[in-house]
């Protein structure tokens, strides 16, 4: 089997964070114990959240906790550059081409009509999704005709590119810390994968350096679980499956909530949820009446 090669992905949007380190210490403790690789990626694609200097301070914290890099962007390496802004004009190809295999379509929505939207669902207690519920009724290359497309863009009418979620599939991963995650394919939306501004979304970018940098296990925070769906059917598209890296969703660091937030009333709440899936599914318990149960919770 190939040495590992693992990636610590983070966007310089501030400073690193307690969660974020030891998520690089778990991908370099993994890369150092199989002697494999462990490279720093510069994921800068979101250029609204960009902040100056985060990148260096993210450099120092891992140097200064003894984090080395065997690829990165000051070390170099075979499959560079590791700073996604430099790595635009490779994503924009592959998003095209996912619209012209079908896994994709161009979107003239503007912001407006796509909050009008939120609004409208909003108002009837719903939320809006792009999916493939509504896909149909939106301005898009699923709607228009060819020459209608050719002549947005001839105008230079802003786009960007959604991924055509499939429907009624079982969106399968087999995590190494969760086990089998499946997802059902209908309740995921379609995502843009390319923006207006001609960046690539976190989505696409990620699934396409990670491909292209042969990553053999993505180690991460589990907030990231619930994208990783769509990096499945990504990795569909672009017909990588067979190479597609292994996932390890680490659970979040989290901080003791405050005393004020744990009041009598959230126990009592949580304690009378419980009590009620409980006797739902006990019917014949009767030893404790709810009061009883509902005190001991709280009594710890
Ligand atoms: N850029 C993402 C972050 O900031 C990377 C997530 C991943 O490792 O895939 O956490």
């Amino acid at each position: 089997m190939d040495k590992p090669r693992v990636r610590f992905a983070p966007s310089p949007t501030g400073a690193l964070h307690i969660g974020g380190l030891r998520t690089a210490l778990y991908n370099y403790l993994f890369a150092k114990q199989t002697g494999g690789t462990f490279i720093l990626r510069i994921e800068d694609t979101d250029q609204t959240r960009y902040v100056p200097g985060a990148e260096d301070y993210i450099k120092e914290a891992l140097e200064w906790s003894g984090l080395h890099l065997d690829e990165g962007p000051n070390q170099g390496g075979d499959y560079g550059p590791y700073r996604q802004s430099e790595r635009k004009d490779m994503y924009a190809e592959y998003a095209h081409q996912l619209v012209k295999n079908g896994w994709g379509y161009y979107a003239f929505d503007t912001e407006e009509e796509l909050d009008k939207k939120r609004e409208e669902a909003e108002a009837k207690g719903e939320t809006f999704s792009y999916d493939c519920n509504t896909r149909m009724d939106m301005e898009n290359s699923l709607v228009f005709s060819e020459e209608e497309v050719n002549a947005l863009m001839a105008r230079g009418v802003p786009f960007t590119i959604r991924l055509k979620v499939p429907f009624g599939e079982a969106v399968s991963v087999n995590d190494i810390v969760r086990g089998q995650v499946t997802f059902q394919s209908e309740l995921l939306d379609d995502k843009v994968m390319f923006k207006a501004d001609g960046m690539p979304t976190y989505h696409l970018a990620n699934v396409i350096d990670d491909h292209s940098m042969r990553i053999t296990h993505v180690v991460r925070g589990e907030e990231w679980l619930p994208s990783t769906a769509h990096h499945v059917l990504l990795y569909r598209a672009f017909g990588w499956e067979d190479t597609m890296p292994r996932f390890a969703h680490l659970p979040l660091i989290l901080k003791p909530a405050p005393a004020s937030f744990i009041n009598n009333k959230t126990v009592d709440l949580y304690a009378d949820k419980f009590v009620e899936e409980f006797f739902k599914k006990n019917p014949d318990f009767t030893l404790k009446s709810k009061q009883d149960v509902r005190a001991a919770i709280r009594n710890g």
